[in-house]
Parts: C-alpha cells; sequence; structure tokens
C-alpha cells in the first residue's frame, strides 16, 4: 500500500480520517511520533479523543492538546519536549 503522504510503498500504515500514512510521515509530528513510539495505547487514546480529520490536521496536534486530551500524561511517566 501507498503512503498518501510521501507516496512511499509500506507495508504498515495508519490510517488517519480516510488517509493511509506510514511510519516515517507520523514522525512528523514530533509529540504524537514520540507517542506513537513509546506508548501505542496512549497514542490511540489521544487519536480517539482530537480525531484528526487528515493527516495535515494530524501533523498539527500540539503539545498543549495532548496534555489536555490525556491529562494523566504524568502517571504514565510521559514527559513531552
Ligand atoms: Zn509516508
Amino acid at each position: 500500500m501507498k503512503c498518501d503522504s510521501c507516496q512511499e510503498e509500506e507495508t504498515w500504515l495508519e490510517i488517519i480520517g480516510n488517509q493511509y500514512i506510514c511510519h516515517k510521515c507520523m514522525q512528523k509530528n514530533k509529540d504524537m511520533g514520540f507517542l506513537f513510539r513509546t506508548n501505542i495505547e496512549i497514542f490511540k487514546r489521544v487519536m480517539k479523543k482530537l480525531k484528526p480529520k487528515d493527516y495535515q490536521e494530524y501533523t498539527l496536534i500540539a503539545k498543549e492538546q495532548i496534555e489536555k486530551a490525556v491529562p494523566d500524561l504524568k502517571k504514565f511517566g510521559i514527559k513531552l519536549n
């Protein structure tokens, strides 16, 4: 399958809205990429709450929004920069 952002052929893609995004492109949002790598459960919770409608919106998710979506972030030992 092809990534809708970089057009590279990848085996594993994440679905954001109606787009398929490769793991490399997922890292373009620094904080979300960090959660994606380190704690997929929290990542999923943030995605469920913020519901970015496409990749563009995903890349714009700010640290403040993540902290608001998961107020107990610190409990999980997660610190965003
Ligand atoms: Zn990509």
